[in-house]
């Protein structure tokens, strides 16, 4: 039976009455798995106005006890992690061993900013005798949120938990494609114990809930995850209002490959590109290889995307218009004259009923070409080779984008000379581990601000100075 999905509005399920629907189709065999309301503007002015009650009470509690019922979300969510796992994996169509990994980095995202907002703490300033100064942090209000179809679980908690913790209350609009989790999440945070209002979601398209959502006056603040051309849109529209927008935009992150580096973990951390098939923000797509190791390393390369079989180790696309357009970058790759090393093709056969195409090698890949400038969000890696240090900057630096970037020598001095050129807001040197911890954000069109990190609660507070005279 397809889930039927509808808004949840100050602790209730609005049903849906006569609204029209968004029938999903699910990427294994494009058969209906739910049918989504398509909620409007009206929907989200009854959801801002929830949040708007609920954010007095919610903004004056002490950060420990909103940090409490945080943990408690964290703990339900590990406790239920079957339920979610099969639900997203079912729309997403992600393998099961990464969506688990998922599902632990949402609880933790809880966990994380339910502990750390208890150190958010204000400075006093000394003006001399007679006056006395502090700063405050204090919570923005209603925060609307708007999350896309990658990574619905985790997205989603990785906003509302520094938002929630920081003292903000929430509307958040999920991708039309995935939003089962989010309201499944919003459910579990009432179950924990969080006021009803606190945490809202409505679903429905872009243009009629997302930017109504931008649009509102009582919206505080924007925090978007998406891509470039509609992260513009939401922050033309987060500028009218005059109201901040966090802005977690796409990536054509550069794997830059020195000799001297360790290349089986090097051609390890190329394999990345087929965690969620590709389809992840942070993917390493342009693989930058030094002359004297790219012939060895790009046959190690192919032959281990080769042996990720979809199906079983390769997920197929989430939507089809994502289908649609890795396949139409095959076609573009091929007429530029990039050279096709494996893959290039949707899959034929048994799974063609699904969404999945080949993991896919270009060789030989110019700047020039656009497998090499746009973000192609699939299992599809671009290959190029360089000579030198100055060449593998100028490349990896020759983007609109500046997500992440990833380098690989043995020489230290050479790794922080080359992290510290590379205009990316995380550079991952020797395939060093980031976790909920470390910052991440974009350079150039990728992001305006960061999540993640303590960092993140900065993003959802602004900042209030008191000065009162002591004379
Ligand atoms: P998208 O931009 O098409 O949609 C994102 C969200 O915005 C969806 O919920 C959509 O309904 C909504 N939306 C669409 N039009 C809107 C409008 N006019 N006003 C307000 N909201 C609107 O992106 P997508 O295809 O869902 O997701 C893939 C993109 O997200 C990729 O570019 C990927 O790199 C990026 N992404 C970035 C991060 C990050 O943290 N930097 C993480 C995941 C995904």
């Amino acid at each position: 039976m397809p889930r039927e999905l509808d808004h949840w509005i100050g602790g209730k399920t609005v049903p849906r009455g006569t609204q029209e629907t968004l029938v999903i189709e699910g990427p294994f065999e494009r058969a209906v798995i739910a049918r989504v309301a398509l909620g409007g503007p009206e929907h989200v002015a009854s959801a801002v106005a929830a949040a708007r009650a609920a954010a007095r009470d919610w903004a004056d509690r002490a950060p420990v006890d909103r940090g409490r019922l945080l943990a408690e979300v964290a703990r339900r969510l590990r406790e239920r992690q079957h339920e979610f796992v099969a639900t997203e994996v079912e729309e997403t169509g992600k393998l099961v061993a990464e969506m688990r990994g998922g599902l632990n980095v949402a609880a933790d995202y809880f966990e994380f900013y339910g502990g750390v907002v208890r150190a958010l703490f204000g400075e006093t300033i000394n003006l001399g005798a007679g006056d006395h100064a502090f700063t405050s942090r204090e919570p923005y209000g209603v925060v609307g949120m708007i999350t896309p179809w990658n990574g619905p679980l985790t997205q989603a908690a990785r906003g509302m938990a520094a938002a929630l913790a920081a003292g903000n209350t929430v509307v958040v609009k999920p991708s039309e494609f995935t939003s089962s989790t989010t309201l499944m999440l919003a459910r579990l945070c009432e179950e924990a114990g969080i006021p009803a209002g606190v945490v809202n979601v409505v679903v429905g398209t872009g243009s009629d809930v997302g930017a109504a959502l931008v649009d509102h006056p009582d919206v505080r603040l924007v925090a978007f995850t998406g891509s470039v051309a509609t992260g513009r849109r939401v922050a033309e529209g987060a500028a009218r209002r005059l109201v901040p927008a966090i802005l977690e935009l796409g990536g054509k992150s550069a794997n830059v490959v020195f000799a001297d580096a360790d290349l089986d973990r090097a051609v390890a951390s190329a394999l990345t590109i087929c965690v969620g098939a590709g389809q992840q923000c942070a993917a390493l797509s342009r693989l930058l290889v030094q002359d004297e190791v790219h012939d060895a390393v790009l046959e190690r390369v192919a032959e281990q995307m080769r042996a990720r079989t979809p199906g079983e180790r390769l997920a197929p696309m989430t939507t089809e218009g994502q289908f649609a357009k890795v396949v139409e970058y095959f076609e573009v790759a091929e007429d530029e004259g990039a050279r096709l090393v494996t893959g290039g093709h949707a899959v034929a056969g048994e799974l063609a009923v699904g969404r999945y195409v080949e993991p896919t090698v270009y060789a030989d890949v110019t700047p020039q070409m656009r497998i090499f400038r746009e973000e192609v969000f699939g299992p599809v890696l671009a290959v190029t080779r360089f000579t030198t240090e100055d060449d593998a900057v100028s490349l990896a630096n020759d983007s609109e984008y500046g997500l992440v970037a990833g380098v690989w020598t043995a020489d230290s001095a050479r790794a922080l000379r080359v992290a510290s050129r590379i205009d990316a807001g995380q550079v991952i040197v020797n395939g060093g581990r980031t976790g909920i911890e470390t910052p991440f954000g974009g350079y150039k069109s990728s992001g305006l601000g960061r999540e993640k990190g303590f960092e993140s609660l900065f993003h959802y507070t602004q900042l209030k100075t008191t000065v009162v005279s002591t004379r």
